[in-house]
């Protein structure tokens, strides 16, 4: 197109340098050099061309490469920048080639194609290899060498026109004008890059916009150009036809001056502000799309940099999750470690057999509480195990372990060979428990036999004689047994032996033994008499028992029994000797007339004699009113008055008296203490009904002795009842004194018949406190009102022990809100210290003895 149009202003130049040629050689030369200057800035104009389409194929390339220079790939840059840039590069490649494949100058064209070609190739080779100095280098060389191609160009244009021969004015203006024009198009060049740069780079621009801006700029350049063109060669052929016709300028020189004056001026004014116009547009598009480009560039700048601080931040938080998870890695190997080791020596102490030591700890990771378990688990069921061999060990078959199966399939197999172990085990014991009962026991009674009967009495002996305990043996021979046999015959002896066999064993106590020596002899052998007395009781028990008749099969019998008595009072008889004894005693009783017992040894049976005796006469006296109640003051401490009168049994026998510690142990022996005691709660509170009346002892209590056996006996509540309503005395002014020994024997009873008498209102003194059972922890169970002090204690106060224990059960008593009784005080030191020990009562012979009622005095 501007070969085109530069061609059409040649045309007047070169027909203006013909007109003004003033010689014919003159104008040839014209000729030549304006042929020669249109070639000239044919080729010029083709450079300055090819080097405007270089530098656009350029800028897209530029873009593409320094995108990727930021690590943004052609796409991410397209899509940034609102249009294709492969395409747009695809584009201003082939524009560049246009301009190549018309351009005059093939060697400047050859040069340019190869240089291009090899940069090009580059680049779809791999952009993002290229280093973009390089690209930049290379298209700079290539438009370098073009503009230094152009400049060499108008230098030959210009030295053309100059030294043309002939010189022609005219000539010289036009190349002056191409000059400028030139200038004019070199701006324009440089314009239209800048431009185009721009509209690439520039994000924010319309490149729409710049191209019309750039198209008009253009367009209005190549106008003016060509009117200038036209302009001067009008004027130039004016000029000449003037000069020829003999009118206007008198020499070529003279009318081509005179026209480019009319002329020059405003054509070069017009291009100016054309230019001007164009390059203020310019301007504000390039500062416009500076700032776009700069930003577009900080965008990518702050992207890349964020993209750098987020992977810093990434690696920062990756390098953390590191630390942390090697961190935890080791705390876990640590802990597990740190547990495992107590496992592993409590695994190694197990398997070295060590079942007893302490669980192993379950806690901590998952899988040391796994194992602890399961260790845990392991050593529970070789406990279990061990514990069932143990007990089978020990023959030990209804243990319960034996049927609780471990844990787990060896559990369950262990505890199967268990089962048929101890299964095994008790079949073979209880065989041998057949044989050994054969051996031992009577076929017929299943009693131990005679051989059993004598081992049995031998272990007892040896007993006793650790212990120096008594033996008792009970020789039992069944009284009319023969008869029975021959009337009825064998079959119901038989029965008639197994029915007094079971009637003997009912009659003893567990762990006595019954046996049967043959026939219709059988023993009883005992360690739990502790007076010929109760072996005597027993006999006569027995006796009892087997006279009652024996009924079954419509067939009614009765046999009799005799007893004979033999004893080892300390287990140094032998067994043989002590069977002897009773046999002789139970001869002695058959001869004496059956039905009885008799006692081997003679001194035994002299005391049982006088027991029975005393016991008869006691009786009689209780039958006859001969006993009396003597009665002893309890004084308060620190007063001295009266608190109460302790009621205490006298028997004057044949007007000799008898020691209640030798008539009421006889008395305790049978149900006549009962009776004693039912006198006594009557006679004494009757007394003090009485003394109340007379005025005396207003205030005081009367203390009545109740035994064991009556505090035991169903009878004692009612006979309490009886006597405080016989004789209206308020029951708090009734105290019973118990023993400690009768609570501990049967605590059960005792404190129940103690709290009935007591919801009666009468009070519950403990005797004899200290010489028993009864710790003092015990106490506070116990319903009872008022403790007494055994006088051992008080007789002894002066040594430091037993000045202790009073202290000690004054502050007990105390404690506990009960009231205090020292017994059996007979000094007057005595009575100083537990007045100091802040004791509330006193009683002994230093303040009183007992008394009849008459002499009983009132105060002391
Ligand atoms: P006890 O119940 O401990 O009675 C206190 C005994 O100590 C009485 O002996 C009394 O005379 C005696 N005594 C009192 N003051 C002193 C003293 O200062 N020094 C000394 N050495 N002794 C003192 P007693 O009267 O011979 O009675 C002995 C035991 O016989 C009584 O001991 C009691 O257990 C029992 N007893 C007495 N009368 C009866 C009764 O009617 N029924 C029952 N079941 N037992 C009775
Ligand atoms: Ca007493
Ligand atoms: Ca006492």
């Amino acid at each position: 197109m501007w070969t085109r149009l530069l061609g059409i202003a040649m045309v007047p130049l070169t027909g203006m340098g013909l007109v003004a040629a003033p010689s014919l050689s003159e104008r040839l030369a014209v000729v030549d050099a304006t042929t020669a200057t249109e070639r000239d800035v044919l080729a010029l104009n083709t450079v300055l061309e090819l080097r405007f389409a270089v530098t656009a194929e350029l800028v897209p390339v530029e873009t593409v490469l320094r995108s990727q220079a930021f690590g943004i790939t052609v796409d991410q840059a397209s899509g940034f920048m609102g249009f294709d840039l492969v395409a747009q590069m695809a584009k201003t490649r082939s524009a560049v080639d246009a301009v190549l494949a018309e351009a005059p100058v093939a060697a400047i064209a050859d040069t340019v194609r190869r240089t291009l070609g090899e940069m090009r190739s580059a680049v779809d080779a791999g952009t993002a290899n290229l280093e973009l100095d390089l690209v930049h280098r290379t298209y700079k060389g290539v438009t370098d060498s073009l503009t230094m191609e152009s400049e060499r160009m108008l230098d030959v244009i210009v030295s053309a026109a100059s030294t043309t021969a002939g010189r022609a004015a005219g000539a010289q203006v036009v190349t002056q004008h191409l000059v400028d024009a030139y200038e004019l198009v070199r701006a324009a060049i440089s314009e239209v890059e800048a431009l185009f740069r721009l509209t690439i780079l520039g994000g924010d621009a319309d490149p729409t916009v710049a191209r019309v801006d750039l198209i008009g700029a253009r367009t209005l350049y190549r106008l003016q150009l060509s009117q200038l063109a036209k302009s001067s060669s009008d004027g130039i052929r004016t000029a000449i036809e003037r000069l020829e016709a003999g009118e206007g300028p008198a020499t070529f020189d003279a009318a081509v001056d005179g026209q480019v004056a009319a002329t020059k001026p405003l054509s070069v004014l017009q291009l100016a502000s054309t230019f001007k116009a164009s390059f203020t547009r310019a301007d504000m598009l390039r500062e416009v799309t500076r700032a776009a480009t700069e930003d577009a560039t900080a965008l990518v700048h702050q992207r890349r940099s964020e993209a750098r601080d987020r992977l810093g931040r990434d690696l920062t938080l990756l390098l953390v999750l590191a630390i942390a998870t090697v961190g935890t890695a080791l705390l876990i190997a640590w802990s597990i470690t740190r547990r495992l080791r107590p496992l592993a020596a409590r695994a190694q102490a197990v398997s070295e057999g060590d079942l007893r030591g302490a669980p192993a700890d379950e806690r901590g990771p998952r899988e040391v509480t796994l194992v602890a378990r399961a260790l845990n688990q392991t050593v529970a069921t070789l406990r279990h195990i061990d514990a069932q061999a143990a007990t089978l060990a020990r023959g030990d078959l209804d243990d319960e372990i034996l049927s609780v199966p471990g844990a787990g399939n060896l559990g369950a197999s262990i505890h199967a060979t268990v089962q048929e172990l101890s299964k095994a085990w008790r079949e073979g014991e209880e065989l041998q428990q057949r044989l050994a009962h054969q051996a031992n026991h009577d076929l017929l009674t299943s009693l131990p036999n005679r051989k059993a009967a004598l081992e049995a009495l031998e272990h007892a002996l040896a007993r006793a004689n650790r212990h120096g305990d008594a033996v008792w043996v009970l020789f039992c021979d069944l009284d009319g047994f023969k008869r029975a046999n021959d009337t009825f015959g064998h079959h119901i002896g038989d029965r008639v032996l197994r029915t007094c066999a079971e009637r003997l064993a009912a009659s003893v106590r567990g762990g006595d033994v019954v046996a049967r020596l043959g026939g219709d002899e059988f023993v009883i052998i005992t360690d739990r008499l502790t007076s010929a007395r109760e072996a005597a009781e027993l006999a006569r028990r027995l006796i009892d028992v087997i006279g009652e008749p024996i009924e079954f099969d419509g067939v009614s019998t009765r046999v009799g029994l005799s007893v004979g008595i033999g004893m080892s009072l300390d287990g140094h008889a032998t067994a043989l000797d002590l069977l002897r004894d009773a046999d002789n005693a139970v001869h002695r009783a058959k001869k004496l007339g059956k039905g009885r017992y008799e006692v081997f040894d003679e001194q035994a049976r002299d005391e049982l004699a006088l027991h029975n005796e005393l016991e008869q006469a006691l009786r009689v006296a209780l039958d006859h009113d001969d006993l009396r109640l003597h009665y002893q003051l309890v004084t308060d401490t620190v007063t001295g008055v009266v608190q109460g009168l302790e009621a205490l049994c006298r028997w004057e026998r044949d007007g000799v008296p008898v020691s209640p510690a030798d008539f009421i142990p006889v008395a305790e022996q049978s149900d006549l203490i009962n009776d004693l005691g039912c006198w006594a709660l009557r006679t004494a509170t009757r007394q003090l009904a009485e003394w109340t009346a007379e005025g005396k002892f207003p205030e005081a209590y009367v203390a009545v002795n109740v035994s064991g056996r009556h505090l035991l006996s169903d009878g004692l509540v009612d006979d309490v009842r009886a006597a405080l309503d016989e004789s209206g005395l308020d029951p708090r002014r009734l105290v019973i004194e118990i023993t400690e020994t009768v609570i501990v024997s049967d605590l059960v009873t005792a404190v129940a018949h103690l709290e009935a008498v007591r919801a009666l209102g009468v009070r519950v003194a403990l005797d004899d406190f200290g010489t028993g059972y009864t710790s003092i922890g015990q106490l506070w169970r116990l319903p009872i009102d008022v403790l007494k002090i055994d006088g051992s204690f008080i007789r002894h106060l002066e040594t430091a022990h037993d000045h202790v224990i009073v202290e000690l059960m004054i502050e007990v008593a105390h404690t506990l809100g009960l009231g205090l009784v020292a017994e059996g005080v007979e000094t007057a030191a005595q009575q100083d210290t537990l007045r100091e020990l802040n004791c509330d009562a006193i009683q002994g012979f230093l303040i009183a003895r007992p008394q009849p009622p008459d002499r009983v005095v009132t105060s002391v």
